[in-house]
C-alpha cells in the first residue's frame, strides 16, 4: 500500500493551533518502511470542478492556496492509485470535509475528497468495464462532513455515509463502540460501489474529543473496508486524513493503515 506524503505537510501555517505539523510528522514516522509517494499540487482546474472562483480567491487571500492545493493533490493521487488497483492512504493536511463549494470552516480550505473524486469520476466509468462509476465515501471523523455532503448532494453516483457523526454543536455521539462498527459494516453492505473512499478523521478516538474508539477499533474499521472493497470492487479503496488532534493520532493512523492495507 502506498502512503501519500510530502515534507511540505510538515509546514506550520496560520490556523487553529491544534491543526499543527505534528499531525503529519508523527504518523509519518509510525508508517516508516512503507512506500511513500510525493504528490503534486492539484491544479486550479481540478479545484475549480468543486469550488467557486470566489472561494479559491478567499483561500488565496488567507495565504493558504499552496498548502490547500497540495493536500487536494495528495487526495487526488490516492484516488488515482486506488482506481489503478493500488490501495493508498493520504497522510495530508489541511483537512477538507468542512469545505463546500463556497465556504469552509473547521480548519478546512479545499475539499480534498471532493477534488479527488471529481478528478477520477469520469475515469471510473470508462475504466471499469460494465460499471457505472459509483463511489461510496465513508466519513469516520467525529464531525459531520457537511462540505462533502453539500458538494455531492445532487450526484447520484456518489453516496456518503457519516458514521455516528455529531452535527454542528455539542450533541455527543450516541453510539457505543460496537454500534459504531456495525454502522461501518452496514454502510458497506447496503451500498453498491466501484470504489470506496474513507474520510479518515480520528477525533472519535478514546483519548481525543469523541472519547469512544480504541486503536483496535480503527484497525477493525480499516479491515472491514478492505474486505468489503475486495468483495465488491476488486479492492479499489483509498483513505485520506481529516481530523484527529490527540498526540496518539500517530497510533490511530497506524492501526487503521494496518487493517486497511
Ligand atoms: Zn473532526
Amino acid at each position: 500500500m502506498k502512503i501519500i506524503y510530502s515534507k511540505k505537510f510538515e509546514e506550520r501555517y496560520h490556523t487553529n493551533p491544534v491543526e499543527n505539523p505534528d499531525r503529519a510528522i508523527w504518523p509519518a514516522q509510525e508508517l516508516a518502511g512503507r512506500e511513500f509517494v510525493e504528490p503534486l499540487p492539484a491544479s486550479l482546474e481540478d479545484v475549480s470542478r468543486v469550488h467557486s472562483p470566489e472561494h479559491i480567491d478567499m483561500v488565496r487571500r488567507k495565504g493558504m492556496l499552496q498548502p490547500a492545493l497540495l493536500a487536494a493533490g495528495g487526495a487526488s493521487l490516492a484516488a488515482e492509485l486506488a482506481l489503478a488497483g493500488e490501495p493508498a492512504f493520504g497522510l495530508i493536511r489541511p483537512p477538507g470535509h468542512h469545505a463546500s463549494s463556497t465556504h469552509a470552516w473547521g480548519m478546512c480550505y479545499f475539499n480534498n475528497m471532493a477534488v479527488a473524486i471529481k478528478k477520477i469520476e469520469d475515469l471510473i466509468e470508462g475504466k471499469i468495464e460494465g460499471r457505472t462509476g459509483k463511489v461510496l465515501i465513508i466519513d469516520i471523523d467525529l464531525h459531520f462532513g457537511d462540505g462533502t455532503v453539500s458538494i455531492f448532494r445532487w450526484d447520484e453516483k456518489v453516496k456518503i455515509v457519516n458514521i455516528g457523526a455529531i452535527d454542528v454543536g455539542f450533541d455527543y455521539l450516541k453510539l457505543d463502540r460496537s454500534g459504531y462498527l456495525e454502522q461501518v459494516e452496514r454502510a458497506l453492505a447496503i451500498h453498491d460501489f466501484d470504489l470506496v473512499a474513507v474520510s479518515a478523521g480520528f477525533d472519535t478516538y478514546i483519548e481525543d474529543w469523541g472519547g469512544l474508539l480504541t486503536l483496535e477499533d480503527y484497525h477493525e474499521i480499516g479491515q472491514i473496508v478492505k474486505e468489503e472493497a475486495e468483495n465488491k470492487c476488486s479492492g479499489r479503496r483509498f483513505a485520506i486524513l481529516e481530523g484527529g488532534y490527540h498526540d496518539e493520532l500517530r497510533l490511530c493512523v497506524k492501526s487503521f493503515v494496518e487493517g486497511f492495507e
